[in-house]
């Protein structure tokens, strides 16, 4: 048996019987992580209130190292996000990088800098009051980190630069095609460069002053047809969190 001490941010909670429940954590040093915490659906017990989704705590748990469900012992929180929970468009924004990290990610891989971009994400949204830049770095991130960086500075065929006017994109190659190779692939999409520079512009801004990039309104939906389809075409699916947070997005820009 070995004892682990991690800062973690909570990603999951479901009820594994009367009086325990299953949480899923992203932890700073162990990647994502199963516990079984004994108890913890009684009020008045000690883990109560660390456990929330989206709460940055200190855990300590225990277990064999190659098993994958963990016996936790304690937990502590450092920081609850509550300006997330307090408004409903922050919250389904909150929800949906969770249900990308639970989707996306798998348990026992040590996924440091995915705690930090999970981390840095959730301080961002708890700040900032434009979310799209931030919803929409944090899928190209994500993508980029579990190894899947779309290529936007040349051809993904023959290495050419892009010529001027729309850029012809394509999903199966992950990467954007000249004139010349669009004949010869399936293009999904095409987008202005403009929608180009932003996305590049997400791959590298600082978290915490995305907030600045502001994108027009007339590119807003063009980068998100983008950015989340990448994460389609990636996870296969697409996410219970995300029809919801479009509508919530799309009554928050037209109000
Ligand atoms: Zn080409």
């Amino acid at each position: 048996m070995a004892l682990y001490k991690t800062r973690a941010l909570v990603i999951k909670s479901i009820n594994l019987s009367e009086s325990d429940r299953i949480i899923t954590f992203m932890t700073e040093n162990q990647g994502k992580v199963k516990c079984v915490a004994k108890g913890a659906r009684k009020i008045k017990n000690r883990f109560w209130g660390a456990l929330e989704p989206m709460s940055l705590i200190h855990l300590i748990y225990f277990g064999k190292e190659h098993q994958n469900l963990f016996r936790l012992n304690h937990s502590d929180i450092i920081e609850s996000f509550q300006t997330i929970r307090d408004d409903f468009n922050k919250l389904y924004t909150g929800v949906y990088f969770l249900d990308l990290i639970d989707s996306m990610i798998l348990e026992g891989h040590r996924e440091n800098k995915i705690f930090t971009l999970l981390y840095q994400s959730l301080a961002a949204l708890n700040q900032q009051t434009e979310l799209e830049p931030l919803r929409r770095l944090f899928e190209i991130r994500l993508l980029s980190l579990s190894g899947y960086t779309p290529q936007l500075e040349h051809c993904v065929l023959c290495k050419s630069l892009p010529e001027n006017g729309m850029i012809p994109f394509s999903y199966a190659h992950n990467g954007i095609l000249c004139n010349a190779c669009s004949n010869r692939a399936r293009i999904d999409i095409k987008f202005s460069t403009g929608t180009r520079n932003y996305i590049k512009k997400l791959l590298d801004v600082e978290i915490k002053t995305c907030e600045r990039l502001k994108f027009p309104k007339s590119q807003t939906d063009e980068i998100e047809k983008v950015t989340h389809r990448l994460i389609l075409s990636h996870l296969g699916r697409e996410l219970k969190s995300y029809p919801f947070i479009k509508n919530m997005a799309e009554l928050a820009r037209n109000s």
